[in-house]
């Protein structure tokens, strides 16, 4: 690449968002993958003009934003001496993950024994969100939480909080100090929760209407409305959170949906007039492209078919369905009815923080199910296709030019086992497939937001002079 090439690849457009990040240049050597669409044909073969793979490449990073990325031999010549670089080898660079389904409070009931979804969110759930009534409680969850999702790799997510407005002011003021692009809803649940966990449906409409016109669009910080689930929320509340939706056009909606079967049994008596528990949230007007139902698990195809027509999309969560029993998900099917699909962990009721070890739950869920699963699409899931059920692809997902440089780095030898199995592979497919198995969050050396390392696990990589 000539030097003019490498400069006009450069972004020239959009101004930076991290305000602290002005001017600042930072470029990580290592080996880089990232994925330009879907790498998997509805076939199952995959489709190598969908990534883009250096085993010894440089991104570039400045004012927040990716401003070149290619082969290190080509670009580190063109490297400015304002630019910090930092020499990650043997570690592979990856967009930083997004997770499309997470509870911020429920850090405190991950691990709690024995129940299904009711008795959970009853014996353990409702106790623990009751303590952020309390503010401090929620700030300080809300920064733990954050620094959790970093040391995971996780730079995006998708997150609940509490009934409590304080406690999604809360977050987005500890993610604001972070500048990590994060996503979070006031929890609306005006029956069948305990004292001091229902709003109303007015109140509710009116707390997110006040989250979304001081939060919404503020940096990198974006509201959901988030109706608990069915069971929760009363016909007016439903009304009220579709009301919303169509009103504030670019802001999200999220719920659950289809667990679990005595959930389902629950909503059908509560609401008789509905054919189902989609037409539920359908009659609300809740369906949309910007709608993310976790779970879905036990779905008609009339389900399906409406998901699909109405470009909802459905959060996959693994380690939860099988922690809380609640079933395999028929992720093929789904796709296979059109509908869009995400990977999630659902922390609390998820095991993990880690989408590392979320892909490895999500392979085993489909493998029982006969279902192909490959590592390199389970790769672009949990980077440029989640980021494109949230149609942001071109903020985050990808390490594309003019993307916001929110980056991880995985280490091949993060572990003894780790670092023995590696030896044996002979592809990158194979190395993927090690690290989602093996890997956890001890397999994130370094997670960098908006250009900045925010996490890093071991020693600090070697800093090298520019050599050029
Ligand atoms: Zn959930």
């Amino acid at each position: 690449m000539t030097e003019r090439a490498a400069k006009d690849s450069r972004i020239r457009s959009g101004e930076p968002r991290g305000q602290d990040q002005q001017g600042q240049c930072v470029a990580l050597r290592g080996e880089i993958l990232t994925f330009l669409a879907d790498p998997e044909y509805p076939n199952g073969d995959l489709n190598p003009d969908a990534w883009q793979h250096w085993s010894d490449g440089l991104v570039i990073c400045r004012n927040g934003r990716i401003e070149a990325i290619g082969p290190a031999d080509q670009l580190l010549p063109l490297l400015e001496t304002d630019c910090a670089l930092h020499d990650v080898r043997p570690g592979l660079i990856l967009p930083g993950f997004i997770d499309t389904h997470i509870h911020f409070p429920q850090v405190d009931v991950m691990a709690s024994y024995g129940e299904t979804l009711m008795g959970w969110l009853n014996q353990y759930t409702f106790p623990t969100e009751q303590r952020l009534a309390d503010a401090t409680i929620a700030r300080e969850t809300a920064d733990f939480f954050l620094k959790e999702l970093l040391r995971n790799g996780t730079t995006s997510a998708v997150v609940y909080g509490t009934v409590h407005a304080h406690s999604v002011q809360a977050f987005f003021e500890a993610s604001e100090a972070l500048n990590t692009r994060m996503i979070c809803g006031k929890v609306l649940m005006d029956r069948h929760a305990p004292d001091g966990l229902r709003d109303t449906a007015e109140q509710g409409e009116r707390e997110t209407r006040k989250l979304i016109e001081t939060w919404h669009g503020r940096g990198r910080q974006q509201v959901v409305i988030t109706p608990r689930f069915a069971v929760t929320s009363t016909p007016e509340q439903l009304r009220s959170a579709g009301n919303l939706l169509r009103e504030y056009p670019d802001v999200y909606l999220q719920t659950h949906l289809a667990e679990n079967r005595h959930e389902i049994e629950t909503v059908r008596g509560l609401f008789p007039e509905a054919q189902d528990y989609v037409d539920v949230y359908d009659r609300h007007r809740l369906l949309s492209p910007r709608s993310i139902f976790a779970h879905g698990i036990h779905l008609s195809d009339r389900e399906r078919e409406r998901l699909s027509q109405s470009g909802s999309q459905v959060a996959f969560c693994p380690t939860s369905n099988l922690f809380l029993g609640s079933g395999l998900l028929d992720l093929a099917g789904l796709e296979a009815a059109g509908v869009t699909t995400s990977i999630a962990t659902d922390v609390g009721a998820g095991t993990s923080f880690s989408l590392l070890q979320t892909l490895a739950e999500a392979y085993k869920v489909t493998h029982l199910q006969h279902q192909r699963f490959s590592p390199v699409k389970a790769f672009y899931r949990i980077t440029l296709g989640n980021a494109k059920s949230l149609g942001l692809e071109a903020q985050i997902g990808s390490l594309a030019v003019g993307s916001e440089a929110d980056l991880v780095v995985l280490d091949p030898e993060a572990t003894p086992l780790l670092a023995r199995r590696m030896q044996r592979c002979q592809s990158l497919q194979e190395r993927l497939f090690a690290w989602m198995m093996l890997g956890d969050d001890r397999a994130i050396s370094s997670t960098w937001v908006a250009g900045r390392c925010l996490h890093r696990r071991s020693a600090e990589p070697r800093k090298k002079e520019p050599t050029a």
